[in-house]
This record gives structure tokens, sequence and C-alpha cells, in this order.
């Protein structure tokens, strides 16, 4: 199956989320052979992302956009901390600051978008401003109308300077968010997690969705769209999400950039300091070696 087809919203499609199982697992029966599949392409992406720097020509932004407890931060860690930390980054957009808030709502992300090479993660991101801006009416209906059509110029403009976008919406049902929240309470580590908001958003529930379907269907181009992942098993969203950004980088047909220096003359020169070290030769003649190496190259030249 391909999961880049499979769970991508069709640009000019309208989303339902009613319509799309949480619960859906594609192939897999359960877990077991998911966890299987998981452990491969995290090596995958590994060997992808040390070639996106390596080729230091492109980068890569993941958007994840979710309602609380979806797993954000468990995707995050799970999928993504396969990868080399040098090179890789993760920002999470809060509440907007005063400084934020005083500017216009791409400001803050567009400082935190992808430099060449790098691949970044938005824990939440600019969508935040047409959905819970939206859903508690923190601006006017006529302005986070006109932000669908800015963020997609936005992301557009990200895209012709070498980013590829991807962004997931993690869909879970109302009661697995509630099963979550129990978890929260029953584990002591959690409960820092917790916060007052949850409940309070969690009456917004149809509110949100509203504002997602919007969004997603707005937003979803070819050259930034939208996954909604089906994310009641974390298992599955794991899967998910790790299969799409390998097969995205997979297909981006990458390649090591061409060595700065002769590799040939290097492999001389690494003969030379083997020789040296062999005999143990003191500085003076080995660098007397080096020279007399450089000098003979010339020649063969
Ligand atoms: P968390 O991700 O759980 O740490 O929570 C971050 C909070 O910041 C969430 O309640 C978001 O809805 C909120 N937030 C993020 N971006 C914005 C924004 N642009 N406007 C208002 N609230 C935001
Ligand atoms: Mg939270």
């Amino acid at each position: 199956m391909n999961y880049r087809k499979l769970f991508r919203v069709k640009p000019g499609s309208h989303v339902r989320l009613g319509k799309i199982d949480p619960s859906f697992t594609a192939e897999h029966k359960g877990k077991k052979s998911a966890l299987a599949a998981v452990e491969k392409l995290d090596g995958e992406l590994r060997a992808l992302q040390y070639l996106l720097y390596a080729e230091g020509r492109r980068s890569l932004l993941i958007c994840l956009q979710a309602l609380d407890a979806a797993g954000k931060d468990g995707t995050i860690n799970h999928v993504l901390g396969s990868m080399n930390p040098q090179g890789t980054r993760v920002h999470g957009f809060k509440v907007p600051s005063h400084e934020e808030a005083q500017h216009d709502f791409l400001w803050r992300i567009e400082q935190q978008a992808p430099k060449k090479s790098e691949i970044v993660i938005f824990n939440r991101s600019h969508y935040e401003d047409v959905l819970v801006t939206r859903v508690h009416n923190l601006v006017p209906k006529k302005t986070w109308e006109a932000r669908y059509t800015m963020i997609n110029d936005f992301e557009q403009r990200l895209v012709a300077s070498g980013t590829h976008i991807l962004k997931f919406f993690l869909h879970i049902s109302p009661e697995e968010q509630l099963r979550r929240f129990k978890q929260r309470l029953d584990d002591p580590a959690r409960h820092w997690k917790i916060s007052d908001g949850d409940y309070t958003e969690r009456g917004f529930w149809d509110d949100y969705t509203a504002a997602y379907e919007d969004a997603l269907s707005q937003t979803s181009t070819e050259h930034a769209p939208w996954f909604v992942i089906p994310a009641n098993n974390k298992w599955f969203r794991n899967l998910a999400v790790a299969r799409i950004v390998v097969e995205t980088l997979a297909a981006l047909d990458m390649q090591f950039p061409a060595p700065s220096v002769d590799i040939n003359e290097m492999r001389r020169k690494y003969h030379s300091a083997e020789l040296a070290e062999e005999k143990k030769i003191g500085k003076k003649a080995w660098q007397k070696l080096i020279a007399a190496t450089d000098k003979k190259n010339k020649g063969d030249q």
C-alpha cells in the first residue's frame, strides 16, 4: 500500500473527518508486525537524513497538528528520534508571546523554517492561527478566512527555495482522548502534561473538527500536502508517519556531493602517512616524505 496516496488529502477535496476511521490500521492486524516495519523504516530514515544533510541542497519541514493527547510528542519521540540530532530540529509553537503577537502571524513561523540540509519538525504551527484562533474567536472571521491563501502562498515560497513540506493531522476519537486523559491521571510521570485547558478544549470538539476540516481542505496542495493519520493506535500512527517521511525522502533522488578534494591524491597522502606511522619516523622525516610524494605526483600529472 502506498501510504502517501492513502492518507493524503487530495488537493481541492473536502475533508470529512467523521468519514475517516481513527482506528484504521491498513494491512497491519496488530502491533507486532508494525513494530518490525517501524524498525526497518527507522534505519532508512536515518540513512536518508544523512544524505539530505550531506547533499546540503534542500530541506524538509514536517508540521504536526492534532487535538490534545493525540500524540504529537510521541510521534516526535518515536519516529523522528531515530535521526541524527545534527541536522534536525524540533520547534514547538505556544500561545504567541507579547512580541510575536505584535507581528503578522507568519513572522514567528518564518524564523523557524529549515535552512538547507535541515529537517525541522513543527510541534503545532501556523495552522493554530486558523484553528484555536477561530474556535475561540480570537480574531474576526474575515481575518482567519484570509489566512488560508496567505498560508498557501507562504508554503509555496518555502518550496520554491528548496524546502519540502509534509503536514500531518493526527486523528483520534473523543473516546480515545478520554482514555489517554485517564492514563495521564493514573501515571504520576505524566501529571505534568495535564492542564485545565485539556477539558475546556474537549468541550469544543465539534468546533475544532469544523476548523480542521476547513484548514485541511483549503491548504492541502500538491507542493505541501496534508495527511490525515489514524492515530487511535500509537503503533500505527508511528508507522504511517515514518513511512510517509521515508517515501517522500526516497523519491527525492538525493546524491552525495562531489568531494571537494582529489581522492586519489588523498589516498597517496594517506599511504605516506601510514608508511611513516609504520616506520615511526620523526615529524621532519615525515614532512620530507610528503613533499617527495607531492613532487612525484606533480611529475605524474
Ligand atoms: P502545548 O502544545 O500543549 O504545549 O500547548 C500549546 C498551547 O498554545 C495550545 O493550547 C495551543 O492552542 C496554543 N497556541 C499555539 N499557537 C497559538 C496561536 N497562534 N494562538 C493562540 N494559541 C496558540
Ligand atoms: Mg497540551
